[in-house]
C-alpha cells in the first residue's frame, strides 16, 4: 500500500495548507471527468481524507491506513528493525505508550514536546459559505512569557539539569503487553519531559516561560466550507514551555441553518409558490438568490405542484474549485379561496368548458391507482 505523503507528493511535516494546495493539484490531474484514472483519483482523495483531518491523520503516522500498523514505510519510530508484516514492534508499542518511548541507549532528553494544538469553534452563516469571509477568533492560550522571554528564569539563567531524572525526560517503567514485559520510559513528571528544570523560577509564569493570555486572530475562511470542517492555523496554538514550538489552532465551523436556503450538497433548495393561473398559463416569476440579489425564473404552462426550477450556478461553490452549484425551486401551487361573483363565474365557465363536473361522483379519480388493487 502506497505511502499517503508520496500520494500527494508532500513531505510527511506538510501543513494543512501544503496538504489542501497538493490535493488540489493531484485531483485536477486524475480526475475522471478531466480523462484521469479514476483509481488514482479515489486513492489520491483517500489520502486527502485521511491528512486533512488532524485525528486521523496522527492516527496515520503513528499507525498506518486503516490503523494496520507498519503500512508506512520509513517510519520515524523504526528502531527495532520493522521490516515484517505486523510492521516494527517499536510502532506496536508507540501506539501503546505515545512516541516517548526512546529505545533506550544513549539517552538524552526526548525531542522538545510542542505546544498542544488548541481547538475553537466558529458559527458562519450560509452566506458566509458563498462568499468566504474573514473572522475574528478569540481565544485563550498560553502565549510565550514577555517578563522572561520564554526562559521561564527570573534572572533569566538557563535551565539546568532535572535532579529525578537526570536529564533524561523520561523515566523507566516495566510494563505488561501482549508481547510479555517490556520496559518503557514515560515523560519525568518534575521536568515533563523537558530534562531540564529553573531553579528561580519567573514570577510571572511559574517557569514555565509561557502564560495564558486572550487573543485575537482573524481567520480566512474559504468559500465552500462545510458544517464540521475544521481550518488549521500552523503555530498559532499553545506555546510550547521555555520556548518549544507552538502547537496549531483548529478552528471548527458550524453552519447556522438558513431562513430561505437549505444546503444539499452544493445546491440550494427552496420553495416557492405560484397562483393557480400563473401555474396553468405559465410565466415568470422573480426570485432572491442567497448571494446576487435575484434572479428571474421561468414557469413553464402546466406546472403541477412539487415540479422543480433550476437556477443554474446559483447555488455554492466548493473548496475543490468545480463550479458552482445550482439553485432549486420547489413548486407550490395557490389555489385561489373566497371566489365569488364574476371570478367564480369565470371559473366555473372554465370547468364546464373543461367538462370537469363540480358534482361528480369521485369514480374517475382513481382510474390510475384501480390496476393496483385488482389481482
Ligand atoms: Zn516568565
Ligand atoms: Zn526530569
Amino acid at each position: 500500500m502506497p505511502d499517503l505523503y508520496d500520494l500527494l507528493d508532500v513531505a510527511p511535516e506538510a501543513t494543512g495548507d501544503e496538504i489542501k494546495r497538493a490535493y488540489r493539484r493531484k485531483a485536477r490531474e486524475h480526475h475522471p471527468d478531466a480523462g484521469g484514472d479514476e483509481e488514482t483519483f479515489k486513492k489520491v482523495t483517500h489520502a486527502y481524507q485521511v491528512l486533512s483531518d488532524p485525528e486521523k491523520r496522527v492516527r496515520y503516522d503513528r499507525l498506518g491506513d486503516d490503523g494496520t500498523p507498519g503500512t508506512r514505510g520509513g517510519d520515524p519510530f523504526g528502531g527495532f528493525g520493522g521490516g515484517g508484516g505486523f510492521g516494527g514492534i517499536g510502532d506496536v508499542i508507540d501506539a501503546f505508550f505515545g512516541s516517548s518511548f526512546g529505545g533506550g541507549g544513549a539517552g538524552g532528553p526526548r525531542r522538545t514536546q510542542p505546544g498542544r494544538d488548541v481547538l475553537v469553534p466558529l458559527e458562519l452563516d450560509l452566506e458566509d459559505v458563498a462568499t468566504g469571509v474573514q473572522r475574528p477568533v478569540e481565544i485563550e492560550v498560553a502565549v510565550g512569557c514577555d517578563t522572561c522571554e520564554g526562559a521561564g528564569s527570573a534572572s533569566g539563567a538557563a535551565a539546568t539539569r532535572c535532579d529525578t531524572c537526570g536529564g533524561a525526560g523520561q523515566v523507566q517503567r516495566v510494563v505488561r503487553t501482549a508481547f510479555g514485559q517490556m520496559a518503557t520510559a514515560s515523560p519525568c513528571p518534575r521536568c515533563d519531559g523537558g530534562g531540564r528544570t529553573v531553579d528561580d523560577p519567573c514570577d510571572d509564569c511559574g517557569g514555565e516561560g509561557r502564560r495564558v493570555e486572550r487573543r485575537t486572530l482573524t481567520v480566512d475562511i474559504p468559500p465552500g466550507v462545510d458544517d464540521g470542517d475544521r481550518l488549521r492555523v500552523t503555530g498559532a496554538g499553545e506555546a510550547g514551555r521555555r520556548g518549544a514550538p507552538s502547537g496549531d489552532l483548529y478552528v471548527e465551523l458550524r453552519i447556522a441553518p438558513h431562513e430561505v436556503f437549505e444546503r444539499v450538497g452544493h445546491d440550494l433548495v427552496a420553495d416557492v409558490t405560484v397562483p393557480f393561473t400563473q401555474a396553468a398559463l405559465g410565466g415568470s416569476i422573480t426570485v432572491p438568490t442567497l448571494v446576487d440579489d435575484e434572479a428571474e425564473v421561468a414557469v413553464p404552462a402546466g406546472s403541477q405542484p412539487g415540479d422543480v426550477l433550476t437556477v443554474r450556478r446559483a447555488g455554492l461553490r466548493d473548496r475543490s474549485g468545480r463550479p458552482r452549484g445550482d439553485l432549486r425551486l420547489r413548486l407550490s401551487v395557490e389555489v385561489p379561496t373566497g371566489l365569488a361573483g364574476e371570478q367564480r363565474e369565470l371559473v366555473e365557465r372554465l370547468a364546464e368548458l373543461r367538462g370537469e363536473h363540480l358534482d361528480a361522483s369521485g369514480r374517475g379519480l382513481f382510474t390510475r391507482l384501480r390496476g393496483a388493487f385488482q389481482r
